[in-house]
C-alpha cells in the first residue's frame, strides 16, 4: 500500500491554490456576499461565468475530461484533490473552477454521444463556452428514480419528449439538458429509460426553487419537445444504469466537497476559539470547546482516507458497479460526518457561527443539502445494507 499523494498532483494543487487566490478571490470578495439572496441570480451567473472562463484558460476547468475534447485527462484522484482544495478554500466560487461532473458540471456521459454531435455539446461545455444540466428528478420520482414519468416516443427521425422535471441545478441557465425519459414503461430501469440531450429551445423553465443552499435549481417542462433521433446518450434503454454508474463514479467528488468544507469549518472554528476570550481566557482553553473540535479533526481524517481510497479504486478498477458499496459508504459517511463537523464549528463560534457575515453558516447549510441530494443518506444505507446481504 502506498498512501503518498503523487508529486505531480502535489504540484498541481499548489498551482491551483495560487490560481484561486490570484483570480477567484477578488471575484469572491466582490460578488459572493449577495449569492444567498433571492433575485441575486444575475450577479451569481455573471461571477460564475467569469470564473468558468478564467479557469478554462488556466487549464483547471473540467480537468477530468480527455485532452482531445478540451480537458486534461486528469485522474479521479487528481480531480478529487482539486475539489477538496476548492471547498477548503471557503470560496463559494471556487467549486465552479473545477466543475466536478456532479449534476451541473460537464458530464462524462456526453462522451457517449455520437462523435459528430461533440462539437455542439461536449466540446463547448468542456471549454466553458456553454453549460448543461442533469435532469433526472421529478415531483413523483426522487430517491426512487426509476419511477420517472417523463416519456420519450420515437416519431420518424425524431424523439418527442413530454414530462416535468424539478430541482434541476443550473436548470434556468443551461444551454441544454441531459434528460432521462421512459422509452419502455414496462421495462423501466431494466432497459426502459433512455438519456437524451435536449437543446434549450425545446423546453420551458418553470419557477426557481430557492432552498437551504445558495444554489438555485429550477423546474423544467417538456411539452412535445422534439429532438433528432441521434440525440440519444449511450445505448437506448440503458439510461438508468448509465445515470447510476455516473453518479457512483462521482461519489469521490461529493465526498471531496464534504471533506474540504469540513476542513474549512474546522480551521475557521479553531482560529475563532484561539482568538476569542471568555471568562478570562481563550475559548480554546475550555475542554468544552476544544474536545468537540478535536473530535472533528478525527472525523475529517477518517473521511479523507475513505474519499482518497474510493478515488484510487475508480482510477485503478474503473468498474462503477464493483465500487458501488464503497461509493455509498463515502457519500453517506463524508456528508453525515462533515455536517457534524460544521455543526460543532457553528457551536464553537457562538453567534458568529450563525451569522451570514461569518464563515461557517453557509457551510452548514450547504452540507445539510449534500445529505439529501444525489442519493439521500438513507438510500446509501440501502445500498450498504445490500452489500451485507440484508
Ligand atoms: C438543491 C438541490 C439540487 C438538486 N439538483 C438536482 C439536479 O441537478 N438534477 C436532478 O436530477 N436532481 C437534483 N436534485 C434532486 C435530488 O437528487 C433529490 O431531491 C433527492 O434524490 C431526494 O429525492 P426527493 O427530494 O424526491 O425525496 P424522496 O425520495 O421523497 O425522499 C424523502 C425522504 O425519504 C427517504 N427515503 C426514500 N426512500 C427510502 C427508502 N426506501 N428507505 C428509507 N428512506 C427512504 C429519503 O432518504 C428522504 O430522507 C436536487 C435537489 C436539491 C434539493
Amino acid at each position: 500500500m502506498d498512501f503518498a499523494v503523487p508529486a505531480e498532483l502535489t504540484a498541481l494543487r499548489e498551482s491551483f491554490a495560487s490560481f484561486l487566490q490570484r483570480e477567484v478571490r477578488p471575484l469572491e470578495e466582490r460578488w459572493a456576499p449577495t449569492f444567498a439572496e433571492p433575485g441575486s441570480e444575475g450577479a451569481a451567473r455573471a461571477a460564475v461565468d467569469e470564473v468558468r472562463q478564467l479557469s478554462a484558460a488556466a487549464g483547471f476547468y473540467a480537468p477530468y475530461l480527455p485532452e482531445s475534447v478540451g480537458g486534461q485527462d486528469l485522474s479521479v484522484l487528481g480531480t478529487t484533490l482539486l475539489v477538496e482544495d476548492a471547498a477548503a478554500s471557503g470560496m463559494r466560487l471556487a467549486m465552479t473552477a473545477v466543475a466536478p461532473p456532479n449534476p451541473a458540471g460537464p458530464s462524462t456521459l456526453l462522451l457517449k454521444l455520437p462523435e459528430h454531435l461533440w462539437p455542439d455539446y461536449l466540446i463547448p461545455v468542456a471549454r466553458a463556452e456553454r453549460t448543461m444540466c442533469f435532469a433526472l428528478t421529478e415531483p413523483e420520482a426522487g430517491s426512487d428514480a426509476q419511477a420517472i414519468r417523463t416519456r420519450a416516443v420515437r416519431d420518424g427521425d425524431s424523439w418527442v419528449i413530454n414530462g416535468h422535471k424539478h430541482y434541476i441545478t443550473n436548470g434556468a441557465d443551461a444551454d441544454f439538458a441531459l434528460v432521462f425519459a421512459l422509452t419502455d414503461p414496462q421495462k423501466r430501469a431494466a432497459g426502459g429509460i433512455t438519456a437524451f440531450v435536449v437543446p434549450r429551445d425545446q423546453y420551458r423553465v418553470g419557477k426557481t426553487q430557492y432552498n437551504i443552499s445558495d444554489s438555485h435549481p429550477a423546474e423544467l417542462f417538456f411539452d412535445d419537445a422534439r429532438i433528432p433521433a441521434d440525440h440519444v446518450v449511450g445505448t437506448e434503454g440503458m439510461g438508468f444504469l448509465e445515470a447510476m454508474a455516473f453518479l457512483n463514479a462521482g461519489r469521490a467528488y461529493i465526498g471531496a466537497q464534504a471533506l474540504g468544507l469540513a476542513e474549512f469549518a474546522l480551521s475557521s472554528s479553531v482560529a475563532h476559539a484561539q482568538a476569542r476570550t471568555a471568562f478570562g481566557k481563550p475559548l480554546a482553553k475550555f475542554q468544552g470547546v476544544s474536545f468537540p473540535l478535536a473530535r472533528s479533526k478525527a472525523d475529517i481524517e477518517a473521511i479523507r482516507w475513505l474519499v482518497y481510497h474510493l478515488a484510487w479504486r475508480v482510477d485503478t478498477e474503473g468498474d462503477p458497479l464493483a465500487i458501488m458499496g464503497d461509493a455509498s459508504i463515502v457519500k453517506y459517511s463524508a456528508t453525515e460526518h462533515a455536517y457534524e463537523v460544521a455543526d460543532r464549528a457553528v457551536q464553537a463560534m457562538g453567534g458568529m457561527g450563525l451569522m451570514r457575515e461569518g464563515p461557517v453558516e453557509r457551510v452548514l447549510r450547504h452540507l445539510r443539502m449534500l445529505r439529501v441530494v444525489e442519493g439521500a443518506s438513507e438510500v446509501q444505507l440501502l445500498v450498504i445494507a445490500r452489500t451485507l446481504g440484508l
